[in-house]
């Protein structure tokens, strides 16, 4: 499978939540390997774009974008175990403190680098709580704590009519009145499209700089990633044969099958496939749609290719792109954007294209 990465609409993504995020800062979500399209790439292109802060869960994504991206301010959503002081110090990260005991260990630390704090306004994931949080304002070590923003996350961004997002956002008002002066950041992507009352001083997208819908009526975004296989065979089967592993589809008339080079080892998911009791996903073949034909397995899918007479070995099947959304393929997938962006593998071919050099 090959990914074509265009680093210009990553940008153009990112510029567009920014000026719809008005003075608000935008920083930008690089998790999971920048949503699997690549850290070391994503962050440059992002940085000349004018991003300054960046977002990563884990401590070791934060080394590898530091490495990239040396004037960024760089958050970790993980938070802080007291081991991996040494790396965020040598790397110049910023725990996003979650709990009391993070807060306590952080501040056993000589000086006092910066840092974040989340509070839970009602997902019940990570974070200290409201009353936590009061707690912590009101007490006199507050202030050695090298604080710089105060953060909280939507639990239902994209479903704008659900009341969740008012009860959270009151919630986070009330908490941010007990940190003054300090930035508050709440808006995940979805959330900057709420209403500008979601926008805070600091605004948080991740997937919608990657390009998948951010959600209905939401405006549309430039395509980041195309997936692509070349077509490695092209054969004949009568009615009544079977397709792949399992033999799980019976053909119901004579057909023309397209074997393609991606499979579930590239990350193209498995869930995809179909069965006479299931439809599965969907390729472009020669601009026209074609059904992906019993099990995708760890290296090659078939597609239904008999209404498309001219497709031939060495054509690229679309599984995903400017043709497909990604959001389209991960709902037959039975999944997310999220989900089939960020379980790209290693084995699928990168490449990048209308951004900066690699570092
Ligand atoms: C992943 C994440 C984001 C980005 O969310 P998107 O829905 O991808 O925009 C923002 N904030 C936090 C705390 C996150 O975990």
């Amino acid at each position: 499978m090959i990914l074509t990465i265009d680093l210009g609409a990553l940008a153009a993504n990112w510029r567009m939540c920014a000026a719809a995020a008005g003075k608000a800062e935008c920083a930008a979500v690089v998790k999971a390997d920048a949503y699997g399209i690549g850290i070391e790439r994503a962050g440059p292109a992002l940085a000349a774009a004018g991003c300054r802060t960046f977002f990563v869960a884990r401590v070791d994504e934060g080394r590898r974008l530091r490495a990239v991206a040396p004037d960024a301010a760089i958050y970790v959503l993980d938070g802080f175990l007291a081991d991996t002081a040494g790396t965020y110090r040598e790397h110049d990260l910023r725990p996003v403190l979650n709990s009391p005991d993070q807060i306590a260990t952080w501040k056993e630390l000589p000086g006092s680098p910066s840092c974040a704090i989340l509070v839970d306004t009602g997902m019940n994931r990570l974070g200290l709580t409201p009353r936590e949080a009061r707690e912590l304002s009101a007490s006199a070590d507050a202030q050695d704590l090298g604080l710089r923003l105060v953060m909280s996350h939507l639990a239902c961004a994209d479903t704008p009519a659900r009341p969740l997002n008012e009860q959270q956002l009151a919630r986070f008002q009330e908490i941010r009145l007990a940190f003054p002066g300090l930035p508050a950041s709440f808006a995940n992507s979805a959330g900057i499209f709420l209403s500008p009352d979601y926008h805070f001083d600091m605004v948080r997208p991740g997937i919608a700089l990657y390009g998948a819908a951010i959600a209905e009526d939401r405006p549309p975004l430039a395509t980041v990633v195309t997936a692509e296989a070349r077509i490695l065979q092209i054969r004949a089967a009568k009615a009544g044969e079977t397709v792949g592993y399992g033999a799980g589809e019976t053909l119901k008339r004579a057909s023309r099958i397209a074997v393609v080079a991606a499979g579930y080892a590239d990350g193209y998911p498995r869930s995809a496939g179909s069965s006479d009791n299931r439809a599965g996903g969907r390729a472009r073949v020669r601009g026209r749609s074609a059904r992906i034909l019993g099990r995708v397995s760890m290296d090659l899918t078939a597609l239904d290719v008999t209404d498309i007479p001219e497709a031939a070995a060495g054509d690229f099947a679309e599984l995903f792109g400017p043709n497909l959304p990604v959001d389209e393929a991960a709902a037959a997938a039975g999944t997310i954007a999220y989900e089939l962006l960020t379980g790209l593998s290693r084995r699928a071919h990168r490449v990048y294209v209308n951004g900066p050099a690699p570092a």
